[in-house]
C-alpha cells in the first residue's frame, strides 16, 4: 500500500456515520489526520482548531451546511469541499456563493473525493513566489502569503477565488476560456464547471471591483471567457 504521511488535518462534517467512516478510512489510508463532526454545532466548535481542509455536508440535523460555510468564511479561507445531495444546479451554485471552493454530489466515489482533497491542498501550497501589482498599486496580489490588497486593505478571498485571480493576473490581456481556468485552478474539470467559474468570478468582482458592472480588472470576453485587464506597475 502506498502509505504517505502528510500530516494534514481534515475535518469531515457529516451526520451520516456510514459516509463519514468511509471517507475517513480512505483519507487515513493516505496518511491524513481526520476528525469527524456529526453536527453543525460540533463543527463550528471544532473548526477553531487548525485544519487544512473541510469536507462539509449540506444536510445536517441542526445547522445547514450553507450557514456553516458562511460562518467559517467570516474568519478563515480554508479550502471547503461541500457534499451535496441536491442535484439542482442552482443549489450547487448557491453553495459556492456561500464561499465553498468545490462540491461533490452524493453518491460519490471516495477515491474521487480524496483526489479532489489532494488537488486543493496541493494548489493551496503552490501559489508561486510572486507579488503582482496593478494600476499604481491599487491592486496587489501577494502570491506567497496568498493575500490580495486593494488600496492597502486586505481583501478576503477564498483559496479558489485567489487562484482564479492569480491565474488571470499572471497573464494580463490573455483571454482564458472557462475550461482553461477550471483546469488551472482545480486540476480537473467537471460537469457544470462553466457556471461554477462564472459564480466565482462574480464573487471576486464583488470583492475587488469598485463597480462590478464596470470592471477594471476582470473583463468578460463574450462567447469565450475572461481576461485580466489591470495595468501592471
Ligand atoms: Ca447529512
Amino acid at each position: 500500500m502506498n502509505k504517505l504521511m502528510n500530516d494534514e488535518k481534515i475535518l469531515i462534517v457529516e451526520d451520516e456515520k456510514k459516509i463519514a467512516d468511509i471517507v475517513r478510512s480512505y483519507l487515513e489510508r493516505d496518511g491524513f489526520n481526520v476528525t469527524i463532526a456529526d453536527t453543525g454545532k460540533t463543527a463550528l466548535h471544532q473548526i477553531k482548531k487548525n485544519f487544512d481542509l473541510i469536507i462539509l455536508d449540506l444536510m445536517l440535523p441542526d445547522i445547514d451546511g450553507e450557514t456553516i460555510c458562511s460562518s467559517i468564511r467570516e474568519f478563515s479561507d480554508i479550502p471547503i469541499i461541500m457534499l451535496t445531495a441536491k442535484s439542482a444546479e442552482d443549489d450547487r451554485i448557491k453553495g459556492l456563493g456561500t464561499g465553498a471552493d468545490d462540491y461533490v454530489i452524493k453518491p460519490f466515489s471516495p477515491r474521487e473525493l480524496v483526489a479532489r482533497v489532494k488537488a486543493h491542498l496541493r494548489r493551496t501550497k503552490k501559489n508561486g513566489k510572486k507579488v503582482l501589482s496593478f494600476n499604481n498599486s491599487l491592486l496587489v496580489i501577494d502570491a506567497p502569503s496568498m493575500e490580495v490588497r486593494k488600496n492597502r486593505e486586505i481583501i478576503p478571498l477564498t483559496s479558489t477565488e485567489f487562484r482564479i485571480l492569480l491565474c488571470l493576473a499572471e497573464k494580463p490581456q490573455m483571454v482564458f476560456t472557462r475550461l482553461q481556468i477550471v483546469n488551472a485552478v482545480q486540476g480537473y474539470d467537471f460537469e457544470g464547471y462553466d457556471r461554477v467559474i462564472d459564480a466565482h468570478i462574480k464573487n471576486i468582482r464583488h470583492k475587488i471591483e469598485d463597480n462590478p458592472q464596470k470592471p477594471v480588472f476582470i473583463k468578460t470576453v463574450y462567447g469565450t471567457g475572461y481576461k485580466f485587464i489591470g495595468i501592471p506597475d
